[in-house]
């Protein structure tokens, strides 16, 4: 059975959020119209505590977009986002959820980041969104969502490293930066991940 992941369509990824998607809004309609293709349907949330160290207001002297290491993992510093119990945390209200059966949250262990749906970025611990989809009998995922060259890019390489058949819908998708989802799309493609 094929499902459709929508991965991270929160509101701080929007152009209302903190760490706005440039055209990130568009996915929305999109995503709307394919969604009633698919027999199943999980979502990713990106779901941080307020003292995450992905945030870079958690490094006294550390500006957004700067890297540091962080338990042995080099770590992008992000503005304050997904906040867990925020507005900006939420789906927004435009994104038809009724058929979204299953919700997987990401990032909340204040010392890892967690960009793909299935594990931490330390591979230290997964989501159980991988053992759901073998429950259900899922062999194969089309990805959507933000942001092309982070969340979606980890998902769809974790998906293809576990087994799945995977498409990329790029249509469903944007990037903070489309050089960087070029160059990550082309690793993706060696591993056998559709872009369509
Ligand atoms: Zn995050």
């Amino acid at each position: 059975m094929k499902a459709l992941i929508m991965v991270d369509i929160q509101n701080d990824f929007l152009s209302v959020g903190n760490l706005a998607v440039p055209e990130g809004d568009a996915v929305i309609p999109m995503v709307n119209n394919i969604a009633d293709d698919y027999s199943l349907i999980a979502a990713t949330q990106d779901w941080h505590p307020p003292g995450h160290l992905s945030f870079a207001s958690n490094h006294s002297g550390r500006d957004p977009f700067e890297t540091i290491d962080l338990d042995g993992l080099e770590q992008i510093l992000w503005p304050d986002h997904c906040q867990w119990g925020t507005r900006g945390a939420e789906f927004p209200e435009s994104l038809d959820t009724d058929r979204v059966a299953a919700i997987f949250r990401k990032g909340m262990d204040p010392r890892v980041d967690s960009y793909s749906g299935f594990y931490d970025n330390g591979r230290r611990h997964k989501t159980g969104m991988d053992a759901w989809f073998r429950e259900m009998d899922v062999d194969s995922v089309d990805i959507v969502g933000l942001a092309g060259e982070v969340c979606v890019a980890y998902t769809a390489r974790d998906a293809a490293d576990l087994g799945f058949d995977v498409t990329l819908i790029e249509d469903g998708t944007r990037s903070l930066d489309r050089k960087e989802f070029e160059r990550e799309a082309d690793d993706l493609e060696g591993r056998g991940v559709k872009i369509v």
